[in-house]
């Protein structure tokens, strides 16, 4: 049990994305007091099971000791909690407690990526988000890394290594294995494959940022936040600096924790602004926003020649705050 204190309650953030299972414990004051981040083959209840069950010993505490509990992520709706908050608020809310003043959030998960600006509360301003297409996503890095056969921790280091001159003619998740496997063929060196497909990414994520607007300081979250190559490039393209987190990863988790504390405590302003709105409008998109298969063909990037302009398959979803509701 942890120790006794004035108020001794805790609240419980989960977020179930599509690879990982991450949970975060806060205590009555707001400090993160356990945590823990699993690996999912796939999306998962028993790896949610696990995961907090490892946060509450982390923690040193037991269920009993959890006042509330909000999920986010992919997977939210599988996860036994009061309430369900989207990943763009919960990320923002993270990352504005874990970097006070961060004014734009690049979040990039294993299979969709955000940009979010955020104002000067830490609440959602305007965001946009591509989840039609693998390209720009942890999984993208994931079939490189499958390709390269290098581990998906080390590939980032293999990138930062290389020289990014060579043309990556397809930024399609399906055909990068071909792709990278007919580079090799040709004789190209891993690092420079590596180093040419991250500057790619940070291209397209640049055009994502566009979206919404270019503003520091910039915080990554997720997975992908730990690819110190594409840190790298991105902060490149961008032209400012990325401020980097302890555990980007769990960011998400986090904000949804703190979120479940400000619930707990009376909090209803964000209590009322739960993802409704994002989720309606997302929904609204779907048909509107092109999926892979309507891809025509044009995603080939050219490393060399600046920011590419977003195409048609990778068209991001850009939502707004309105009427005061946070997304
Ligand atoms: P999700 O919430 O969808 O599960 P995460 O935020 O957990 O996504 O990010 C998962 C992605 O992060 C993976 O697809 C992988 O590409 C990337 N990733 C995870 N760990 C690392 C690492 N150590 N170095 C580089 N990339 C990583």
């Amino acid at each position: 049990m942890a120790e006794s204190g004035a108020a001794n309650w805790f609240v419980m953030g989960v977020d179930l994305g599509s690879t990982t299972a991450k949970v975060a414990i806060v205590d009555a004051a707001g400090a993160m007091v356990g945590s823990k981040i699993v690996q999912m083959g796939a999306v998962s209840r028993e790896a949610v099971r696990v995961a907090m069950e490892s946060a509450l010993e982390d923690a040193g505490i037991t269920q009993d000791d959890i006042v509330r509990t909000i999920s986010t992520g992919y997977g939210r709706k599988l996860v036994p909690s009061d309430k369900t908050f989207t990943e763009i608020t919960c990320h923002a809310r993270g990352a504005a407690a874990l970097f006070p003043g961060v004014r734009l959030v690049i979040d990039i998960g294993g299979q969709d990526s955000k940009a979010i600006a955020v104002d000067s509360d830490g609440l959602v301003d305007r965001f946009a988000m591509n989840d039609r297409c693998a390209s720009g996503t942890g999984r993208f890095f994931d079939v490189l890394s499958r390709a390269l056969e290098v581990p998906i921790g080390e590939v980032g280091d293999l990138a930062m290594a290389g020289s990014n001159e060579l043309e990556v003619s397809s930024m399609c998740a399906t055909f990068a294995e071909t792709e990278v496997i007919s580079l090799l063929a040709q004789g190209a060196e891993t690092a420079d494959i590596a180093a040419s497909v991250h500057k790619a990414v940070a291209a397209r994520t640049l055009g994502l940022v566009a979206q919404v607007g270019k503003a520091s300081p910039v915080v990554m979250t997720g997975g992908v936040a730990k690819n110190r190559a594409l840190v790298h490039f991105l902060s490149e393209a961008l032209r400012l600096p990325i401020e980097m987190l302890d555990e980007p990863q769990i960011a998400g988790a986090y904000g949804a924790a703190i979120i479940a504390r400000e619930e707990h405590l009376g909090n209803v302003a964000l209590a009322a602004a739960d993802d409704a709105t994002a989720t309606q409008f997302a929904a609204g998109l779907a048909d509107a926003v092109p999926h892979c298969a309507d891809c025509d063909g044009q995603l080939g990037l050219h490393t060399n020649h600046g920011p590419v302009p977003v195409t048609i398959a990778t068209r991001p979803m850009v939502g707004a705050r309105s009427g005061g509701r946070e997304l």
